[in-house]
């Protein structure tokens, strides 16, 4: 069995969880669970990001230590994913002592390659980024793009990454993996920062003290990348279980569009100089907008997920984070696009496909569902989505995924009005168009599980069939000719009752 490790970016807990965190969190485990149904053996990891500055100073807020004040946010997004049936193996602290073991191990070996090194920095810094910009990455009035703040003048001693060696490495190892980052316009962006020219990064502090000492000088801190980066080796056992490690790295990241520079280029240049592979791969994803701004608590527009869970459910609003939006491209949350997903799709067209079979085999075949026949018209449509849709999830694209799954789903209720077996007489007919509509729907349950799973479990308990959707293996799950027949069909509650605006 193969490993597959997916992680997704580390959430700075001075924000508690909103609806861009939300986003990268469900499309990740979306993914891992459609590897899962590949029998792959994963390991999902997600986690909390929470030394630095900003930690330092809003615990100092709230009149608690640091330690508490982290103490107090990280079970927030644990309940939160929680909530939203996220399947993550782990969940790293980056306070917990195995990453700190790890972070120094890491920060060790790049020092011993003569990689980092002391020097004098100035500059133009963002404390909300927790980064340097120069001029020309500032809007007018030396305002941090992302932010809309004003950065401050900044001089200090700090130890730096040498990263201006690493410009021939990085384009070498990019060159002998390519298509490492999908989709393929953020993999340009990304070789166009490092053929852009690379400025040594710092990765110390002496003016904070919320952080990981260097463990060769402890005035300094370990600051933001080599600190949060590293979460994702030191939760597989880099610098603890080096056995574990091996196990499971490299890994593939879930990243957004604003961190390329540090995932896709810092980083990779961080391992090559520890001796450590590179990632195996990387996502990127845009954006969820909200009024065409990027959520964040200094620009106001947060969403909170588990608000819109209580409208929609929590399949409701996984499904509409991973249809609505191109992964990759930005999206633009509206609460008018969540409720037309969830009609169109959800109520519209799987819900009205289970009602639809299980009212006619209830009423035309005694509650009992019927055999498919191997020659039906559905087995193409079938095989066409399943081919599509694997493609689809094996390129990191969940919408595309989707979109294939639920061409099986249309073809099914296409097939369902062109036989209108609700017509005809119980029968051998009728007997044959019910079991092929079971069969689809059975593979549509299958292929839909890792977006919506608890709905996909309710859909195979009222298809009669027994054990968890989610033990199910593909690609033989998904091949036409599964259901048994013979099999008790219940029609149960409307799956997704329509809703209004
Ligand atoms: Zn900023």
């Amino acid at each position: 069995m193969s490993n597959y490790f997916l992680t997704t970016p580390i959430y700075y807990v001075t924000a508690k969880p909103h609806l861009g965190h939300a986003y990268t969190t469900i499309i990740g485990d979306a993914i891992a669970r459609w590897h899962r149904l590949l029998g792959e053996n994963v390991h999902f990891l997600t986690g909390t990001d929470e030394h630095g500055q900003k930690v330092a100073q809003a615990a100092e807020t709230a009149g608690l230590s640091p330690q508490a004040f982290t103490d107090s946010i990280a079970p927030l997004y644990q309940q939160a994913w929680h909530q939203l049936n996220i399947s993550n193996d782990d969940f790293i602290r980056t306070t917990e002592q195995r990453h700190k073991v790890g972070v120094a191990d890491l920060l060790q070996r790049c020092y011993d390659a003569g990689d980092i090194e002391l020097d004098l920095y100035k500059g133009k810094y963002c404390i909300h980024c927790e980064e340097y910009y120069t001029d020309d990455e500032l809007d007018p009035g030396d305002l941090c793009r992302i932010h809309k703040l004003p950065v401050e003048h900044v001089e200090e001693e700090n130890y730096f990454f040498r990263l201006s060696r690493f410009q021939d490495r990085l384009l070498d190892w990019y060159a002998a993996h390519p298509g490492s980052i999908v989709p393929e316009f953020r993999g340009n962006e990304a070789l166009g920062l490092i053929r852009g020219g690379l400025r040594d990064f710092s990765v110390s502090r002496t003016s904070i003290t919320w952080g990981i000492p260097l463990p060769w000088d402890d005035k300094h801190v370990a600051y933001v990348w080599f600190d949060a980066l590293a979460n994702y080796l030191t939760a597989v056992g880099y610098g603890s279980d080096d056995e574990r490690f091996n196990e499971w790295w490299p890994a593939h990241h879930l990243i957004g569009k604003d961190i390329i520079r540090h995932h896709c280029v810092y980083w990779p240049a961080m391992l090559l100089s520890a001796g450590i592979e590179p990632p195996a791969g990387w996502a990127v994803g845009g954006w969820l907008l909200s009024g065409g701004e990027k959520m964040s608590k200094t620009t106001g527009n947060v969403v909170n997920p588990l608000d819109l869970v209580a409208d929609v459910g929590v399949d409701g609003f996984r499904y509409y984070v991973l249809a609505d939006t191109q992964y990759g491209n930005d999206g633009d949350f509206t609460y008018e696009g969540l409720i037309g997903r969830y009609n169109s799709d959800l109520a519209n067209n799987l819900g009205n496909l289970l009602a639809r079979v299980a009212t006619v085999v209830g009423k035309k075949c005694d509650g009992i569902g019927p055999t498919p026949r191997p020659d039906s018209p559905l087995a193409t449509a079938a095989e066409s989505s399943y081919a599509t849709t694997a493609a689809a999830w094996g390129d990191s694209a969940p919408s595309r995924a989707l979109d294939a799954t639920w061409s099986l789903i249309r073809a099914t209720n296409a097939f369902l009005e062109a036989n209108e077996p609700w017509k005809a007489e119980p029968g051998p007919e009728v007997d044959a168009v019910m079991g092929d509509a079971l069969e689809a729907l059975r593979i549509v349950t299958v292929l839909a599980s890792p977006a919506i799973p608890d709905t996909c479990q309710t859909v195979w308990e009222r298809l009669g069939l027994p054990g968890r959707v989610e033990d199910q293996r593909v690609p033989a799950a998904a091949t036409w000719g599964g259901y048994p027949g013979g099999l008790t069909v219940t029609k149960g509650e409307a799956l997704f009752p329509r809703k209004t605006v």
